[in-house]
C-alpha cells in the first residue's frame, strides 16, 4: 500500500503475492473502525504543511474524481453502505515526487508531482482509478485485519511515520532499518494480485467514466521508463506499485480488446488536453516555491514564441500559464499580467480555456495590489471562484460582500475548512466576533480537530455571557443557541472518541 512503500524488499522475489485472502474473508477490519482509523490519520494530515489545499487544482481533481465514483456506483464495486461510511476524499500533497496513495476510510493523497508530469485528465485518472480500486475492493481492510494484533491507534502512528519519512527516501531506508518497521511495512503494502485487482477494476471504472482507456496504458509506459531509468526516487508510486511483466502485459491485453488506439489527439481531447497543460504548469509551480525553480519557469515561458498561427500547442500553454504563476510568486506583476495577456490571445479560438484563465488573471490582481478595481468573476459557480472571489473582496476591503456567498456555499458543503476561516475573516472584519469565532470553529471541526474546535466554541460561550458581543435582539439570540448547540455536540463527539479510544487500546 501507501505512499510510504518506501523500500525494495516489497519487490523481492521471496515475497509471494498468494496471500491475498479469500474476498468476503469475514476477518476483513470493519468499515467504522477503518474510517476511525482514516480519520485520525487524515486529521494530521491536515495539519502537515505539505497538506494543500488549493481550489483551483482542487476543483480540476474533483472533475475526474467524480466520473470515476459515479461509475464505480453504477457498476456495483462501490455499494450504499460503503460510500455513506467512508470520506471518499482526495488531499493534495506539496510533493515533486510522483506518487498516489489510498489510506484506510476512504482519503486519497495525490502528490503534485503526479499532476505534473502525467500528460492528459486520462493518465491522471487511471491512477485515480487504481487507487480508488484498492479502496472499494476492501484491498486495505483486508491488510489491516491480518494486523488484527495491532491496536489501530498504533497503527495510525506507525502510517503517520512511514507517510513522514516517505518525503525524504534516505530518512525513509535509515528509519526502517529496525527489523520490526519493516516487517511492518511488508504487511503494509497490497499483495501482486491486490495490485493486479485494482488494475483491472481501476480499467473498468475508468473507461465506464468516458476517459481515454488509453490513458492506462500511456501511464504504464511512463512508470516503465522510469523503472529502466532506475529512477525510483522521484517515483515513489514504483516502490508501492511495482511492474511486473502480469501487470504489464494484461494492461495491454486490456487494450487490444479494446480495439486501436484513437487517432493523434484532436476535437474535444485536445481541448481537455490544453486545460490538463496548465494545471499541470499550476501544479509546478506550487510544488516547488524556491525562487530558482520559479525563475527557471518563468524563463521557459518566456521562450515561447510570440505567435504561432496554427494556435499554442499545449506544452506552450502550460508553460506560458507556469511562467505567469511564477512572476505573481516573485512579485514580478507586469511579467505575470503580459504572459497572462498571451494566454489570454490563444484562449480566444479555445473557449475551454476561460473558466482557469479568468481564475489567473484574479489571482494576479489580487497579488498586484489590483484587486479592488478586478471585474467580478463571470464563472462564479465552482469552489475556486467562489473562494477566490471571496479572497478579491477582502483583499479589496469589501467584507461585506463576503458573508452571504459563503454562508450559502457552506450550507451545501459544511465541510469546507477554507471556506469557513474566510467566513471568519470577513466576519471579523465587520466586527461580528461571536460569528467569526463559530466559523472560525467550524474549521476546525471541518479538519477533524474537535479539541481546537471546542476551544473556540467555549470562548464564544464566554463572550456571550460576559455580554460582550456587539449583537444584539433577536440575531443575536439565534447565534447564542446555535453556537450552544455546536458546542454541545462537539462535545459529545470528543466523548465518543475518547471512549472509542479506550475500546481500541483494549483490542
Ligand atoms: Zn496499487
Amino acid at each position: 500500500m501507501i505512499a510510504f512503500a518506501g523500500f525494495s524488499q516489497a519487490q523481492a522475489p521471496g515475497r509471494s503475492g498468494g496471500s491475498l485472502p479469500v474476498l468476503g474473508d469475514t476477518s476483513e477490519l470493519p468499515a467504522s473502525a477503518e474510517r476511525r482509523l482514516g480519520d485520525r490519520i487524515a486529521g494530521s494530515i491536515y495539519r502537515d504543511p505539505d497538506y494543500l489545499d488549493d481550489p483551483v487544482l482542487g476543483d480540476y481533481l474533483q472533475s475526474i474524481w467524480q466520473p470515476l465514483m459515479t461509475a464505480a456506483r453504477a457498476r456495483g464495486d462501490l455499494g450504499v453502505d460503503l460510500e455513506e461510511r467512508f470520506a471518499w476524499e482526495v488531499m493534495l500533497i506539496r510533493n515533486r515526487t510522483i506518487n498516489a496513495f489510498a489510506l484506510p476510510g476512504g482519503y486519497l493523497g495525490v502528490h503534485l508531482g503526479l499532476i505534473a508530469v502525467v500528460e492528459s485528465r486520462d493518465e491522471l485518472a487511471s491512477v485515480l482509478a487504481h487507487e480508488l480500486s484498492h479502496v472499494t475492493q476492501r484491498h486495505i481492510s483486508r491488510l489491516m485485519s491480518k494486523q488484527s494484533q495491532q491496536m489501530p491507534w498504533m497503527l495510525a502512528a506507525m502510517i503517520l511515520g512511514m507517510l513522514a519519512a516517505s518525503k525524504n527516501p534516505d530518512a525513509a531506508n535509515a528509519a526502517i532499518a529496525g527489523g520490526q518497521a519493516i516487517a511492518v511495512q511488508n504487511q503494509l503494502n497490497f499483495s501482486r494480485d491486490m495490485e493486479r485487482e485494482a488494475d483491472r477494476v481501476g480499467f473498468g471504472v475508468m473507461a465506464d467514466a468516458g476517459f481515454e482507456k488509453q490513458g492506462f496504458a500511456t501511464m504504464f509506459d511512463k512508470l516503465q521508463q522510469a523503472s529502466r531509468l532506475n529512477d525510483n526516487g522521484s517515483y515513489p508510486y514504483l516502490r508501492s506499485h511495482p511492474l511486473t511483466t502480469e501487470r504489464i502485459g494484461e494492461a495491454k491485453g486490456r487494450l487490444q480488446l479494446e480495439g486501436p488506439a484513437p487517432s493523434p489527439v484532436s476535437g474535444e481531447a485536445g481541448r481537455a488536453r490544453v486545460v490538463h497543460a496548465m494545471m499541470a504548469g499550476r501544479a509546478r509551480v506550487l510544488g516547488d516555491a524556491s525562487a530558482d525553480a520559479l525563475r527557471l519557469l518563468l524563463a521557459e515561458a518566456q521562450r515561447v514564441p510570440a505567435s504561432a498561427a496554427e494556435g499554442l500547442k499545449p506544452r506552450d500553454v502550460g508553460a506560458l500559464y507556469a511562467g505567469a504563476l511564477a512572476a505573481t510568486r516573485l512579485r514580478e506583476h507586469s511579467q505575470a499580467r503580459s504572459l497572462a495577456d498571451k494566454l489570454k490571445t490563444a484562449a480566444a479560438a479555445s473557449p475551454s480555456m476561460a473558466p482557469a484563465l479568468e481564475l489567473l488573471s484574479l489571482e494576479i490582481d489580487i497579488a498586484a495590489g489590483r484587486a479592488a478595481q478586478a471585474p467580478k468573476l463571470a464563472n462564479g459557480k465552482s469552489r475556486a471562484a467562489v473562494l477566490l472571489q471571496s479572497q478579491a473582496d477582502l483583499a479589496a476591503g469589501r467584507p461585506q460582500d463576503v458573508p452571504d456567498r459563503l454562508q450559502s456555499w457552506v450550507s451545501t458543503h459544511p465541510k469546507d475548512a477554507m471556506a469557513w476561516q474566510l467566513l471568519a475573516t470577513a466576519q471579523g472584519q465587520q466586527g461580528q466576533t461571536l460569528r467569526a469565532i463559530r466559523a472560525d470553529a467550524e474549521s476546525r471541526v471541518a479538519q477533524l480537530d474537535y479539541g481546537a474546535a471546542r476551544d473556540r466554541f467555549k470562548a464564544a460561550q464566554d463572550l456571550m455571557r460576559s455580554g460582550r458581543d456587539t449583537g444584539s435582539g433577536a440575531s443575536a439570540h439565534i447565534d447564542g443557541s446555535i453556537i450552544d448547540t455546536r458546542a454541545r455536540e462537539i462535545d459529545q463527539l470528543l466523548r465518543e472518541q475518547a471512549l472509542q479510544e479506550k475500546l481500541d487500546r483494549k483490542l
